[in-house]
């Protein structure tokens, strides 16, 4: 292991080499559709009669893979296996655990484009998303490694004479990861590792229309020396399997990420203590966002318009991070406008096996009927300027869309679609830019876009959200450069990526000897 992180280099399609590699992992994964993926359970490889299928978003007819699903009996049984697991991974030198971490992030990064070609497959990402996701879970598993060692030996606290104080980190205990389907496996595979580098036990529960990469990914960890019984993989119900565990007296903690009411709802139930509990317990809850890219009037605006595109449209604005909502000063508001709908009209939707595709499907039918509905919400809110229209008839696809003139308060202003959609609302100075930024009930990412140095300097101050970005988008998040997480309803800012996240999975004991 080297001893400075450094984030995973993202490949380089414009080379053949690169190209004809995702080509060949995509046919690897093509040849290899419609296995069966038992739970596993303390090691155990478990298959039950009830299945998940995972389809493949862009083509509906193809099954990517047929997964075992959990019951409440088979998650007691985890839970069961977790809380045997924990009794001697917590001694585990952290050293130890730290390497099964760095060996995992060997294994994926030999196995990159396999993973990718899974992502695209599942969860229908074009290649560059895919390979940014899975280069994200790789630097996960690297920098979560690096940061257990940080904490390793505690702080340093004083000691008086005749006294000797120290401060140190130990695990919480079992606890239940629940992950989304829109990193599938870079936030999957990062709160998992944090949750088990930092001496804990996991019933790993990933999103229903994604868990074959999860699966991989599980069998990759055990293949990386990772002892039964520490990750116990149980695909299931949300509604069942999720609120048994969130209830359950021996859950010590909560790791989420998903939206916004789901995870008020596990916040709630968490916090009611059940018979036979004897800890409150701990919630991480990373949820939804509604975010801002303003463009003030001292703007390059060409920099402005693709920044508002990528923003908007990178994995068909599936992303908690997307900038759904472009606040434009009113002088160049129309400029602005013109240019992104331009970009956007460029954009190549279409099956995200094919190299060129820009955009692929959204994730699956309710999100393509909840999308398509906000879209008719935007055409009585504002004016259509391009996209509109989707087609699920073999996947589902929807255009990149634009509407512009939205009320501040509107909807489409306020709401998370969770699509490729983006709404364009006209301010009338940097006041208003930063009131209306502001006027949302999350605070997860923005961006302004600006020459104006004071602007700047006051958006660092009034502009509230966990991850603000100058001159560029407001998605793309490094492990280690730029820790995520929001403000607000986007959750309780864990900062995923960053210096304090694993200290949240543990719990700081002292101890003082008088001599
Ligand atoms: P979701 O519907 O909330 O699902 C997230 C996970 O929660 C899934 O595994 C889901 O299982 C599970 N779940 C559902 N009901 C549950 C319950 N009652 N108890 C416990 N778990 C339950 O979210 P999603 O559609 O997968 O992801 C999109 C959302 O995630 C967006 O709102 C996005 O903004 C947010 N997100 C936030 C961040 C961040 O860092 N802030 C990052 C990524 C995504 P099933 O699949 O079985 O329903």
């Amino acid at each position: 292991m080297t001893v400075t992180y450094k984030h995973e280099p993202f490949t380089d399609f414009s080379k053949n080499e690169n190209i004809q590699a995702m080509k060949e992992a995509l046919e690897f994964v093509n040849s290899h559709l419609n296995k069966e993926y038992p739970l596993i359970i303390g090691g155990e490889r478990i298959t039950t009669s009830e299945k998940i299928t995972s389809v493949n978003p862009a083509n509906k007819a193809e099954v990517v893979g047929v997964v075992s699903k959990a019951t409440k009996e088979l998650a007691e049984k985890a839970m069961e296996q977790a809380l045997e697991a924990f009794e001697t991974w917590k001694l585990k030198k952290p050293e130890a655990r730290a390497a099964i971490l760095i060996r995992a992030a060997a294994i994926l990064r030999r196995r990159k484009h396999e993973f990718s070609a899974y992502l695209i497959k599942e969860a229908g990402k074009p290649w560059s998303e895919a390979d940014a996701d899975t280069a994200e879970a790789i630097d996960f598993l690297e920098y979560y490694a690096r940061q257990m060692l940080k904490l390793k030996d505690g702080v340093p606290v004083q000691s008086r004479e005749g006294e000797q104080n120290s401060f140190s980190y130990i695990p919480l205990g079992a606890g239940i990861v629940i992950s989304p389907f829109n990193f599938p496996l870079a936030i999957m595979a990062g709160t998992a590792a944090a949750a088990i580098v930092a001496g804990n036990t996991i019933l790993l529960k990933p999103a229903n229309s994604t868990p074959v990469v999860a699966a991989k990914f599980a069998e990759l960890l055990l293949e990386a020396g990772l002892p039964a019984g520490v990750l116990n993989y149980i695909p299931g119900s949300g509604a069942e399997v999720g609120d048994y565990l969130v209830d359950h007296p021996k859950t010590r903690f909560i790791s989420f990420t998903g939206s916004r009411e789901v995870g008020c709802r596990i916040y709630e139930r968490a916090a009611k203590v059940h018979s036979g509990q004897k800890w409150l317990k701990r919630v991480i809850a990373e949820m939804g966002g509604k975010d801002t890219v303003a463009v003030d009037k001292d703007a390059d605006l060409d920099l402005a318009a693709s920044a508002i595109v990528a923003s908007a449209f990178g994995f068909s604005g599936q992303k908690c991070s997307a900038g759904s909502r472009a606040v434009v000063h009113q002088d160049i508001y129309d400029e602005v406008l013109e240019k992104a709908v331009a970009l956007t009209k460029e954009l190549k939707v279409g099956n995200p096996e094919d190299a060129d595709s820009y955009m692929g499907p959204v994730i699956d039918q309710s999100a393509f009927k909840k999308i398509m509905s906000y879209i008719e919400i935007g055409k009585e809110e504002g004016r259509l300027m391009t996209g509109g229209e989707g087609d699920d008839t073999d996947g589902f696809f929807i255009q990149p869309t634009i509407f512009a003139d939205i009320g501040e308060k509107d909807r489409l202003m306020q709401e998370e679609i969770f699509g490729p959609v983006v709404a364009f609302c006209k301010a009338k100075d940097f006041n208003h830019m930063l009131e209306i930024a502001n006027n949302t009930d999350y605070g997860l990412t923005g961006a302004l876009i600006s020459n104006n140095r004071d602007h700047i300097e006051r958006a660092k101050e009034e502009f509230h959200v966990g991850n603000l970005y100058f001159n560029r988008g407001c998605t793309g998040a490094i492990v280690g450069y730029q820790p995520f997480g929001g403000f607000n309803m986007s959750g309780t800012d864990s900062k995923a990526g960053g210096p304090d996240y694993l200290l949240l999975h543990m719990q700081a004991k002292t101890t003082s000897e008088t001599f």
